[in-house]
């Protein structure tokens, strides 16, 4: 017998299946996806493999074939399910299978199912098929469960029955077992909730039989009562039988949210996230694996568990980037909750308050179905939106960062107890010129984005075509000569706003700060208790913590993330500004936000004032769609790194002039330095693709290919990586 094997050599040289003879004594055990040792190389090393393929029994191979050495049974072995998504994530995402499948495989871990105290009954199915089967084991066992009900497995196995048989018998759903941990507290929907969940328990009962899944879009406010409506599937989830894998975004994993899934399933979570010891994740798979627990709830690795039944996948905040892994093998934990879901039959639940541009295209083109869930629980308002246009203010000769507007209304809100956030969002790192008078930002004129001011050579470039203009002394829009680059955060904004109100007790949050979780806690529930008046931060003040009393919402450089260079700039800019604007969250009154920009005729601020989503994305497709952006397109960046410039700079080019051949002259963008060209001693340049969507699988295939021959090729001195829809291109 042969079979074909990845190994767990991660090289893209060795991107490929390899093929060897299994030994006969080996034949009887062999499975897919199980992990075994080979000899590889020349020196015929040991080294561990996952077995992909069992070859027909008329392969013959050509030459002899070296021999499997052993099962590795203390090694996680993938299921049929886990193999299949591990291919489609390599196609998607351009990977050498090896490092796929690493992301699935756990070290040194023996799980096996221990179903001995577990309570054994027949089941419908397994009660409908009893007199049909013959004579065998099998049928002695339903009979015998028929008669007395339920038996515990360790009896079942003390009367001379096969644990494998059972198990099998269970897995083919004719026979189950108790479980004592369906208990769950009790979930009261309002009318509206019950509505939207019918749906859901709807299409969950009918892809259960049929085997099939279905995407819903669950999109509501903050507060509106998702989380309640999760709750519901996941009772029915269980119900069935069926495991459930929840995501959150890395910010949301706070205690607060896990403990209201611990509090409805008692005993029945298991808690992933990204620090988790070798120890916590054996544990935890052995609960799963054994059925002692069925909610698994964690960032985005969570989704590579294991687990032989998922009914139910729900994607919290999928419009969150953090579901992207920004580091090798780079892939969307959304996207690829989604193939998985479709993979086992498992109905997904994506929920969002403002959801991703892609997801709301999916609506359109009818994959997705839409569920809306209009106000919020409690029923409180929108507050009101007031958009301050900054170069007025300059105008009227206020060159500070607080309008005339937020000033007055601080100290109205104040003088009436209630409290104030006042939000920057300074993620990640751009430094773009603005007119101070104007408040122009040079774009391309190609392709509408924000152009990056590179120090070195004095120049405006493109991060997308690489169009490069000079830098400019006068605003080309009104000839001001007080351009400025932007870089206001969070501290200086705090210094400025002390010592405007030398009475107010003013603190920070934002991830910067020293001490860590226990510090950021001790200034959150300071600024519940209403120790602190005003509150600077980032965007963590802007998710998953709820303040009370919050009167007034101030919003510095509301046009900051829109000047990021990257095509999804605006959808962030919105997104933030809806989920900040979200934290007025007083029951009783109507909350304010000043919200400070220098672009007030920018359409989204429209949007934002009168919350219209709809015309918000019907807007921002129409912008993708023109361009070919994602979800009309894909873009694909090859990055480039080595430590010797000209010859990084040479072999960018070579690839350049080798991948031109099979793109289009609009479909690929000449070579660029990245905006920081030197980074920890590397040089840095990179190509961007960008092709429509209904070319996808040759172009695919050729950058597949493209990968592997580069590290065949090349003596390894560079390196080139490459990302699909990557978040963000500097
Ligand atoms: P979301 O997940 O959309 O942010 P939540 O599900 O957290 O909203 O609901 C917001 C608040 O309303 C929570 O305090 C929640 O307990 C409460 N709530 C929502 N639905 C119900 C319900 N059916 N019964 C009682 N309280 C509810
Ligand atoms: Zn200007
Ligand atoms: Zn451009």
């Amino acid at each position: 017998m042969y079979v074909e094997v990845v190994t767990s050599i991660e090289t893209r040289k060795l991107n490929k299946l390899f093929t060897y003879e299994l030994p006969e004594e080996l034949e009887q055990k062999i499975s897919i996806g199980q992990n075994v040792t080979v000899p590889f190389g020349k020196s015929n090393k040991e080294i561990s493999a996952i077995i992909i393929k069992i070859l027909p029994s008329d392969y013959f191979p050509t030459m002899e074939l070296k021999k499997i050495i052993r099962f590795n049974p203390d090694k996680t072995s993938l299921d049929k399910n886990l193999l299949k998504l591990a291919s489609f994530i390599r196609d998607k995402y351009f990977l050498p299978f090896s490092s796929v499948l690493k992301l699935m495989t756990i070290k040194n871990i023996i799980v096996k199912d221990d179903y001995s105290n577990k309570i054994i009954f027949i089941t419908e199915k397994g009660l409908a098929i009893i007199n049909g089967i013959r004579k065998s084991k099998k049928k002695e066992i339903l009979e015998t469960l028929k008669v007395e009900g339920n038996i515990l497995f360790s009896e079942l196995i003390i009367r001379g029955y096969k644990k494998p048989l059972i198990v099998e018998m269970i897995n083919a759903d004719i026979l189950n077992f108790e479980n004592k941990l369906l208990v769950s507290n009790n979930v009261n929907l309002s009318i509206k909730q019950k509505d939207i969940y019918n749906k859901i328990e709807n299409q969950m009962q009918k892809e259960d039989s049929i085997n099939e899944s279905s995407v819903f879009l669950l999109f509501g406010a903050t507060g509106s009562g998702k989380t309640e409506i999760y709750f519901k599937a996941i009772q029915n989830s269980l119900k069935n039988n069926k495991q459930v894998i929840v995501l959150l975004p890395e910010i949301n994993l706070t205690e607060q949210m896990i403990g209201r899934f611990e509090s409805t399933f008692p005993d029945n979570v298991v808690k992933w996230h990204s620090q988790i010891t070798t120890i916590q994740k054996m544990k935890a798979w052995k609960e799963l694996v054994n059925r002692e627990k069925n909610i698994i709830i964690g960032p985005r690795s969570a989704i590579f568990t294991k687990m032989s039944n998922v009914g139910l996948i729900i994607v919290d905040e999928e419009h969150d980037s953090s579901y992207y892994q920004q580091n090798y093998p780079n892939y969307n934990g959304r996207d690829v909750a989604i193939m998985r879901g479709k993979i086992d039959g498992a109905t997904i639940i994506l929920g969002s308050a403002t959801p991703s541009v892609e997801s709301m295209e999916k609506v359109n083109e009818g994959e997705y179905e839409l569920l809306r869930l209009e106000e919020k629980y409690y029923g409180q308002d929108n507050p009101i939106v007031n958009i301050v246009d900054m170069s007025d203010e300059l105008h009227k000769g206020n060159s500070t960062i607080i309008s005339e507007a937020l000033d007055i209304t601080i100290k109205k809100k104040i003088n009436q107890g209630e409290q104030i956030l006042i939000f920057i969002n300074r993620r990640g790192y751009y430094n773009f010129l603005m007119c101070r008078d104007c408040g122009n930002v040079i774009k391309c004129e190609n392709c509408d984005i924000p152009l990056t001011y590179h120090e070195k050579e004095k120049k405006l470039i493109c991060h997308y075509c690489d169009n490069k203009i000079d830098k400019q002394d006068n605003c080309p829009n009104c000839g001001s000569k007080r351009i400025r680059g932007i870089g206001l955060g969070t501290e200086q904004a705090l210094d400025i706003i002390k010592k405007k109100y030398p009475n107010l007790n003013v603190e920070r949050l934002d991830s910067d700060i020293k001490g860590g979780n226990t510090k950021k806690k001790t200034i959150i529930q300071d600024y519940k208790d209403k120790k602190i008046d005003i509150l600077v931060g980032t965007q963590i003040i802007a998710k998953g913590i709820d303040f009370p009393n919050v009167g007034l919402i101030g919003i510095l450089l509301g046009d900051m993330s829109l000047n990021f260079p990257d095509y999804r700039a605006r959808e962030w800019t919105f997104q933030i500004l809806m989920q900040v604007i979200g934290r007025t969250s007083r029951r009783d009154k109507k909350g304010e936000v000043i919200l400070q920009t220098y672009h007030p005729s920018d359409i989204i601020y429209s949007d934002i004032k009168n919350f219209d989503y709809q015309n918000f994305y019907n807007h921002e497709l129409k912008f993708r769609k023109r361009h070919n952006y994602p979800p009309f397109g894909e873009i694909v960046k090859l990055q480039f790194q080595g430590t010797n410039r000209d010859d990084l700079i040479e072999l960018v080019w070579n690839s350049y002039n080798t991948l031109k051949i099979k793109f289009q002259i609009d479909e690929i963008f000449q070579p660029k330095p990245n905006r920081i060209e030197k980074f920890n001693g590397n040089w840095r340049w990179q190509i961007i693709i960008k092709f429509n969507r209904n070319k996808l699988t040759e172009k695919e295939q050729y950058l597949k290919e493209f990968m592997d021959n580069f590290y065949i090729n090349n003596n390894n001195k560079e390196m080139v990586y490459i990302e699909r829809n990557p978040y963000g291109l500097i």
